[in-house]
């Protein structure tokens, strides 16, 4: 034996437990064939046929590993691997099956398949733990065929009432109730009501930051809070020609200006401050009319609550200021707002604290999307994992992620794991 293998046999006794990326990637590749487009990409949207297909497989490969599997009424999924203790509460991890039209191959799916690679290294390894431990597939997170998104999360947290869920309809007429039905998926297990000793979602990171700073790990530490509004600039049309400039009451005029102050007041509240316009309507859009009529939207997001509500209050004062200097009126009127999270102290911990055992590159980040951890943490202690996606992208068939990113933050999955819910001695 070479000194090189000798210290090599120590290492692999010393090392930390790891997942089998292999197969990680091998599910995840099989699960994508369930809906797959020419493109590469995934079409499973919330409760149809290609859905129960993928819940099927994913259901078979969870009762493998040994754990008891069940359904709520949302047809939320719960495989639980039992613990040492009876009493304890389960720490969960999970995340959602379900795709956008044209989605990938690892929204979602990624951090099912994670957790369930988390059980199949524990059952490989003979690992005990003193809590149970399990996986969740929540229903309809992406929102694409039922509004509203997050789904069964949200009724699993009573952000809203399963009847609320059930009766919406999706663009056809079909209620969700009558679709989760149709597949076999409306389970007896009530909706909430289940005490979770923690939650933890494996997610791809659906933005550029880890991949442009080359770090492995996003160390997820909450989510933006965010603030929709419609917005509504009145002037006068008239004539392009005849009207004196200092007459005009043009109304692009200000929404042009409000622009400018929508982004001055994000940058004032950069890098973690967020605003965009993403819609405006120009009335009449006609090139020799000044337009009269301008409608947009502004989409504000922020980590902190109350630098939003800051946020809110510049962008109030600014849409006065420009109405008054340029004799417009505008309408100012927010639709919809959700709160900021702040992720468990604890749970960010045990990520953290996991992802530097494993020597992986990380940094602390919040999240920019919505995901079904965001509800679960109105009721359990909760954080997340991301990892780099290629470019950023998502919501498209061409989202990719590196097969060594998906291992790595299945390691820090199955170590957070592991670090809550205690391994048995006697396990192993
Ligand atoms: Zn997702």
């Amino acid at each position: 034996m070479k000194p090189s293998d000798v210290r090599r046999s120590a290492e692999s006794v010393t090392s930390p437990l790891r997942v089998d990326g292999g197969r990680l990637w091998r599910s995840l590749m099989e699960l994508a064939s369930i809906g797959a487009t020419p493109k590469g990409g995934v079409r499973r949207l919330a409760l149809t046929d290609v859905d129960r297909q993928g819940r099927d497989l994913v259901v078979g490969w969870l009762k493998q590993t040994g754990s008891r599997v069940e359904i709520d009424g949302a047809g939320n999924i719960f495989a639980t691997r039992p613990g040492r203790d009876p009493a304890a509460s389960v720490v969960l991890t999970g995340s959602h099956i379900d795709t956008q039209p044209s989605g990938g191959k690892f929204d979602g799916n990624y951090g099912v398949l994670a957790g369930l690679e988390v059980l199949r290294t524990l059952n490989d390894s003979n690992v005990a733990t003193e809590k149970p431990v399990g996986v969740a597939i929540w229903t309809n997170e992406e929102g694409s065929r039922f509004v509203p998104v997050m789904g069964g999360s949200g009724a699993f947290a009573g952000v809203f009432t399963l009847e609320h869920l059930r009766s919406q309809r999706d663009a056809d007429g079909v209620s969700f109730g009558e679709a989760l039905e149709r597949i076999g998926y409306a389970g007896g297990a009530p909706v909430g009501k289940r005490a979770l000793d923690a939650y933890f979602e494996a997610h791809i990171e659906q933005g550029p930051i880890l991949e442009r700073e080359d770090k492995t790990i996003g160390v997820v530490t909450g989510a933006l809070g965010l603030r929709w509004y419609d917005c509504v600039w009145t002037g006068q049309d008239a004539h392009a020609g005849p009207t004196p400039m200092e007459a005009r009451l043009d109304a692009l005029r200000g929404a042009s200006r409000f622009v400018e102050a929508v982004y001055a007041l994000a940058l004032r509240h950069a890098p973690e401050g967020r605003a965009t316009v993403g819609v405006m309507h120009v009335s009449p859009n006609s090139r020799n009319v000044v337009p009269g009529r301008v409608s947009m939207t502004v989409d504000m997001r922020h980590p902190d609550d109350s630098s939003l509500a800051a946020m809110d209050a510049e962008l109030r004062a600014a849409s006065i200021t420009i109405a008054l200097e340029l004799r417009l009126e505008c309408e100012l009127r927010q639709v919809d707002q959700v709160r900021a999270s702040r992720f468990d102290a604890s749970c960010i911990d045990a990520v953290r604290t996991a992802t530097r055992m494993l020597g992986y590159p990380h940094r602390e980040m919040v999240s920019g999307a919505g995901h079904d951890a965001i509800y679960v943490a109105r009721v359990a202690p909760t954080s997340m994992i991301f990892v780099p996606c290629k470019d950023g992208i998502s919501h498209n068939e061409i989202e990719d992620v590196r097969p060594e990113h998906l291992e790595a933050g299945a390691n820090v999955l199955l170590h957070a794991v592991l670090a809550r819910a205690g391994r048995s001695r006697a396990g192993n």
